[in-house]
Protein backbone atom coordinates (compact mmCIF):
# COMPACT_ATOMS: atom_id res chain seq x y z
CA UNK A 1 0.00 0.00 0.00
CA UNK A 2 1.53 3.38 -1.10
CA UNK A 3 2.38 5.53 1.89
CA UNK A 4 -0.75 7.86 1.29
CA UNK A 5 -3.50 5.12 0.99
CA UNK A 6 -1.79 3.43 4.33
CA UNK A 7 -1.98 6.75 5.95
CA UNK A 8 -5.74 7.41 4.59
CA UNK A 9 -6.65 3.72 5.92
CA UNK A 10 -4.79 4.45 8.86
CA UNK A 11 -6.66 7.56 9.92
CA UNK A 12 -10.05 5.68 9.34
CA UNK A 13 -9.88 2.89 11.36
CA UNK A 14 -8.21 4.70 14.54
CA UNK A 15 -11.11 7.05 13.88
CA UNK A 16 -13.17 4.44 14.27
CA UNK A 17 -11.69 2.46 17.29
CA UNK A 18 -10.01 5.70 19.11
CA UNK A 19 -12.81 8.51 18.64
CA UNK A 20 -13.23 9.53 22.07
CA UNK A 21 -9.37 10.13 22.42
CA UNK A 22 -9.29 12.66 19.95
CA UNK A 23 -8.51 15.31 22.20
CA UNK A 24 -5.52 16.48 24.50
CA UNK A 25 -5.76 14.54 28.01
CA UNK A 26 -4.23 17.52 29.86
CA UNK A 27 -6.95 18.98 31.68
CA UNK A 28 -7.41 22.66 31.23
CA UNK A 29 -9.68 25.37 30.70
CA UNK A 30 -7.38 28.28 28.90
CA UNK A 31 -4.36 28.44 26.77
CA UNK A 32 -2.35 29.21 29.68
CA UNK A 33 -3.51 26.23 31.45
CA UNK A 34 -2.89 24.22 28.83
CA UNK A 35 0.53 25.49 27.74
CA UNK A 36 1.45 24.73 31.73
CA UNK A 37 0.39 21.35 31.62
CA UNK A 38 1.97 20.76 28.32
CA UNK A 39 5.44 21.98 29.61
CA UNK A 40 4.86 19.98 32.84
CA UNK A 41 4.30 16.97 30.74
CA UNK A 42 7.94 16.10 29.85
CA UNK A 43 8.41 12.45 30.88
CA UNK A 44 5.63 12.99 33.58
CA UNK A 45 2.13 10.95 32.77
CA UNK A 46 -0.66 13.06 31.49
CA UNK A 47 -2.70 11.53 34.52
CA UNK A 48 0.10 12.62 37.33
CA UNK A 49 0.21 16.22 35.55
CA UNK A 50 -3.50 16.65 35.84
CA UNK A 51 -3.60 16.32 39.90
CA UNK A 52 -0.91 18.55 40.01
CA UNK A 53 -2.46 21.20 38.27
CA UNK A 54 -5.52 20.74 39.55
CA UNK A 55 -4.42 22.03 43.00
CA UNK A 56 -1.53 24.24 41.27
CA UNK A 57 -4.36 26.49 39.18
CA UNK A 58 -6.31 27.07 42.16
CA UNK A 59 -3.61 28.67 43.76
CA UNK A 60 -2.09 30.97 40.79
CA UNK A 61 -4.41 30.89 37.48
CA UNK A 62 -2.76 33.84 35.10
CA UNK A 63 0.32 34.51 34.06
CA UNK A 64 0.30 37.82 35.66
CA UNK A 65 0.26 35.75 38.67
CA UNK A 66 2.95 33.52 37.88
CA UNK A 67 5.09 36.10 36.71
CA UNK A 68 5.71 37.24 40.38
CA UNK A 69 6.76 33.86 41.78
CA UNK A 70 10.06 32.84 42.28
CA UNK A 71 10.22 29.25 40.91
CA UNK A 72 11.42 27.66 44.54
CA UNK A 73 7.46 28.43 45.06
CA UNK A 74 5.90 26.26 42.41
CA UNK A 75 8.00 23.34 44.25
CA UNK A 76 5.27 22.47 46.18
CA UNK A 77 2.90 21.65 43.75
CA UNK A 78 5.22 20.19 40.85
CA UNK A 79 7.79 18.43 43.13
CA UNK A 80 6.29 14.98 42.38
CA UNK A 81 7.28 15.38 39.04
CA UNK A 82 10.37 14.76 37.00
CA UNK A 83 12.41 17.58 36.49
CA UNK A 84 10.47 20.08 38.24
CA UNK A 85 12.93 22.58 39.14
CA UNK A 86 13.75 23.03 35.58
CA UNK A 87 10.12 22.86 34.52
CA UNK A 88 9.31 25.64 37.66
CA UNK A 89 12.11 28.22 35.94
CA UNK A 90 10.70 27.72 32.59
CA UNK A 91 7.00 28.51 34.22
CA UNK A 92 8.08 31.13 35.61
CA UNK A 93 10.35 32.72 32.72
CA UNK A 94 7.78 31.70 30.48
CA UNK A 95 5.04 33.95 32.70
CA UNK A 96 7.12 36.76 32.62
CA UNK A 97 7.69 36.97 28.82
CA UNK A 98 4.00 36.53 28.12
CA UNK A 99 3.97 39.43 30.31
CA UNK A 100 6.62 41.71 29.17
CA UNK A 101 6.64 41.05 25.34
CA UNK A 102 2.40 39.72 24.54
CA UNK A 103 0.24 41.47 26.85
CA UNK A 104 -0.06 38.60 29.14
CA UNK A 105 -1.74 36.45 26.07
CA UNK A 106 -0.43 32.63 24.92
CA UNK A 107 0.58 34.02 21.43
CA UNK A 108 -1.30 31.81 18.30
CA UNK A 109 1.90 31.76 15.72
CA UNK A 110 4.61 28.92 16.42
CA UNK A 111 7.69 31.20 16.30
CA UNK A 112 6.57 33.33 18.82
CA UNK A 113 5.35 29.98 20.94
CA UNK A 114 8.69 28.29 20.31
CA UNK A 115 10.89 31.52 21.61
CA UNK A 116 8.97 30.96 24.78
CA UNK A 117 11.43 28.96 27.71
CA UNK A 118 11.11 25.09 27.49
CA UNK A 119 8.94 25.83 24.77
CA UNK A 120 9.74 23.59 21.53
CA UNK A 121 7.73 22.35 18.73
CA UNK A 122 6.32 19.51 20.16
CA UNK A 123 4.82 21.66 23.38
CA UNK A 124 3.82 24.53 20.69
CA UNK A 125 1.96 22.34 18.04
CA UNK A 126 -0.32 21.09 21.17
CA UNK A 127 -0.83 24.56 21.92
CA UNK A 128 -1.89 25.95 18.83
CA UNK A 129 -3.83 22.56 17.63
CA UNK A 130 -5.71 21.75 20.87
CA UNK A 131 -6.23 25.80 22.24
CA UNK A 132 -6.63 28.03 18.92
CA UNK A 133 -7.26 24.70 16.56
CA UNK A 134 -4.55 26.09 14.12
CA UNK A 135 -2.50 23.41 12.98
CA UNK A 136 1.08 24.67 12.10
CA UNK A 137 2.63 20.96 12.80
CA UNK A 138 1.96 17.85 14.32
CA UNK A 139 3.13 17.20 17.96
CA UNK A 140 5.29 14.22 17.93
CA UNK A 141 6.28 12.28 21.55
CA UNK A 142 7.45 9.00 22.00
CA UNK A 143 4.38 7.05 20.85
CA UNK A 144 4.18 8.89 17.36
CA UNK A 145 7.95 7.96 16.99
CA UNK A 146 7.18 4.22 17.96
CA UNK A 147 4.04 4.14 15.72
CA UNK A 148 5.31 6.07 12.81
CA UNK A 149 8.37 3.44 12.52
CA UNK A 150 6.04 0.48 12.91
CA UNK A 151 3.88 1.40 10.25
CA UNK A 152 6.97 2.01 8.20
CA UNK A 153 5.97 5.42 7.75
CA UNK A 154 9.08 6.65 9.40
CA UNK A 155 12.54 5.20 9.94
CA UNK A 156 13.86 7.81 12.14
CA UNK A 157 13.60 8.19 15.57
CA UNK A 158 13.87 12.34 15.05
CA UNK A 159 10.31 13.69 15.91
CA UNK A 160 11.13 16.99 13.38
CA UNK A 161 11.90 14.41 10.51
CA UNK A 162 9.08 12.76 11.40
CA UNK A 163 6.57 15.52 11.93
CA UNK A 164 7.61 16.42 8.05
CA UNK A 165 6.93 13.25 7.02
CA UNK A 166 3.62 12.91 8.36
CA UNK A 167 2.65 16.47 7.21
CA UNK A 168 2.91 15.18 3.62
CA UNK A 169 0.58 12.20 4.48
CA UNK A 170 -2.10 13.78 5.89
CA UNK A 171 -4.51 16.52 5.55
CA UNK A 172 -3.60 20.11 7.79
CA UNK A 173 -6.87 19.80 9.56
CA UNK A 174 -6.02 16.76 10.49
CA UNK A 175 -2.98 17.26 12.45
CA UNK A 176 -4.01 17.19 15.90
CA UNK A 177 -6.10 14.27 15.18
CA UNK A 178 -2.84 12.24 13.88
CA UNK A 179 -0.70 13.22 17.24
CA UNK A 180 -4.18 12.22 19.64
CA UNK A 181 -4.43 8.87 17.50
CA UNK A 182 -0.98 7.51 17.19
CA UNK A 183 -0.80 8.53 21.02
CA UNK A 184 -3.75 6.22 21.55
CA UNK A 185 -2.78 3.41 19.94
CA UNK A 186 0.30 3.60 21.32
CA UNK A 187 -1.12 3.72 25.16
CA UNK A 188 -3.14 0.71 23.81
CA UNK A 189 -1.65 -1.84 22.21
CA UNK A 190 1.74 -0.44 20.45
CA UNK A 191 3.80 0.81 23.39
CA UNK A 192 7.46 0.99 22.78
CA UNK A 193 8.52 -2.09 24.97
CA UNK A 194 5.85 -4.32 23.80
CA UNK A 195 2.94 -4.48 20.81
CA UNK A 196 -0.08 -6.53 21.09
CA UNK A 197 -0.83 -7.07 17.61
CA UNK A 198 -3.79 -9.24 18.51
CA UNK A 199 -5.32 -6.49 19.67
CA UNK A 200 -4.94 -4.03 16.75
CA UNK A 201 -7.20 -2.52 14.28
CA UNK A 202 -4.05 -2.37 12.00
CA UNK A 203 -3.01 -5.77 12.34
CA UNK A 204 -3.74 -6.70 8.54
CA UNK A 205 -2.00 -3.37 6.95
CA UNK A 206 0.98 -3.09 9.33
CA UNK A 207 4.24 -4.07 8.13
CA UNK A 208 5.43 -4.99 11.98
CA UNK A 209 2.65 -7.01 12.68
CA UNK A 210 3.28 -9.94 14.44
CA UNK A 211 0.06 -11.51 13.39
S1 LIG B 1 -0.07 -4.21 14.20
FE1 LIG B 1 1.31 -4.35 15.97
S2 LIG B 1 3.16 -3.21 15.40
FE2 LIG B 1 1.53 -2.63 13.95
S3 LIG B 1 0.61 -0.80 14.83
FE3 LIG B 1 -0.59 -2.50 15.58
S4 LIG B 1 0.33 -3.09 17.56
FE4 LIG B 1 1.80 -1.77 16.46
Amino acid sequence: MASRELMDEVMRRLKRRYRAQMRTSLDHTNPWELLVATMLSAQSQDAQVNKVTARLFKAYRTPKEFARLRPGQLYPYIGVLGLYRGKARNIVATARMLEGRYGGEVPRAMDDLVKLPGVGRKTANVVLGNAFHVYAGIAIDTHCITVANRLGIARTRDPVKIEERLMKLVDRKEYANVSHLFIALGRDVCTARVKRCEGCVLRDICPSSSR
